[in-house]
């Protein structure tokens, strides 16, 4: 028997080069991005009298380059007419085309104040920067749970197979604007927001337009996927700090008639979508708490992988975010953690 296709995800569709206006003043494009569980990048292009702001120009790639002066010209706006380009947090499928756009325009780069580049870009592949800062630091540093170093095999990672070296074509962005939480910007003639959501990464940026009801959600709330929640952070308890980025957007609600996110379709469930997505984690954490119940030993953070992700799914990503889950429930009380032989390994309080 042979299994039946999964239905694609709206966030894995492949660029297309259809332009919609979802309200006056602001445009979705579609950059291509065929990274995990991806296929395009959402850029919003927000036109007033002054020109164009764009939000996550795409990955640093010929390709999407291409495709952001398509867009644009489809728009009927010469690149030239980009005063700023809005960065909604550091991963390279969003602030990709932002230095290039900058060195063409001296458009302003506007990001959260936290934002920041975590590794050589010389080499970017297809984990996320948390995960690489560990790497770069020190390749065969192991990863804070213990076990095999999480070394990357560059050449077979399909970014540096498509890109030789992307770095040589795009610098990495510099902000020029460092946005504080409640900090107000008009752009498309709306006046927008600065929401700090952090979670997905720390840096992460939302931006609300409450006249309009409208909100910019960047990769914090998705239609259809959830974004990946790093075990690698900065901070002690990632997802703790998701969860209070997902209540405090999820509480606009009411004033939110539209969502645009960085991936996937425009949509307008707002707290519905926050709560699916807490409810997501809330299982994976119960499914933790069944899973150590059930074995009745420590357990190390890749074994309680393997109950919680696909066969598909396996690797340092998904090890990573279920390092996240296991100290969220060490630090609620919930499990303990010892080390055993250079291995972290939890078990049920
Ligand atoms: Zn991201
Ligand atoms: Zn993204």
């Amino acid at each position: 028997m042979t299994e039946a296709p999964r239905p694609l995800k709206q966030e894995q569709e492949q660029a297309t080069d259809i332009v919609t206006q979802v309200a006056p003043g602001i445009f979705r494009t579609q950059l291509p991005a065929n990274i995990t569980g991806l296929g395009h990048v959402n850029m919003y292009v927000l036109e007033d009298e002054r020109g164009v702001a764009v939000v996550d120009p795409g990955l640093p790639t010929k390709e999407s380059w291409q495709a952001i002066q398509q867009r644009l010209k489809q728009i009927g706006v010469p690149l030239k007419r980009v005063h700023s380009v809005i960065i909604t947090h550091s991963h390279p499928d969003h602030f990709g085309g932002a230095a290039r756009i900058r060195d063409e325009t001296q458009a302003d780069i506007i990001t959260h104040r936290l934002f920041r580049m975590w590794w050589d870009p010389s080499e970017p592949p297809d984990l996320e920067p948390e995960e690489l800062a560990i790497i770069m630091r020190n390749p065969t540093e192991k990863p804070p749970w213990g076990g095999e170093p999480m070394v990357i095999p560059w050449k077979k990672s399909r970014f540096s197979r498509t890109h030789k070296n992307p770095a040589r074509m795009f610098s990495m962005p510099t902000p020029t604007v460092r946005l504080r939480e409640a900090e107000r910007m008009t752009f498309a003639r709306r006046e927008w927001v600065a929401l700090h959501t952090p979670g997905h990464t720390e840096d992460h940026l939302c931006l609300f337009d409450p006249e309009g009801g409208v909100l910019l959600s960047g990769d914090h709330v998705l239609p259809q996927i959830t974004p990946h929640i790093s075990g690698l952070s900065a901070n002690d308890d990632p997802l703790a700090l998701f969860f209070g980025s997902l209540d405090k957007v999820g509480a606009l609600g009411p004033q939110v008639n539209l969502v645009l996110p960085a991936h996937g379709h425009p949509f307008h469930n707002l707290s519905e979508r926050t709560e699916e997505i807490k409810q997501h984690h809330l299982e994976r954490l119960q499914r933790l708490r069944d899973t150590s119940a059930t074995l009745g030993r420590p357990a190390s953070v890749m074994e309680m992988s393997t109950h919680l992700f696909s066969a598909r799914a396996q690797g340092p990503m998904a090890d990573s975010e279920t390092y996240a889950h296991l100290e969220h429930l060490r630090q609620m009380g919930d499990f303990e953690c010892r080390s055993e032989e250079g291995l972290l390994k939890y078990v049920l309080h």
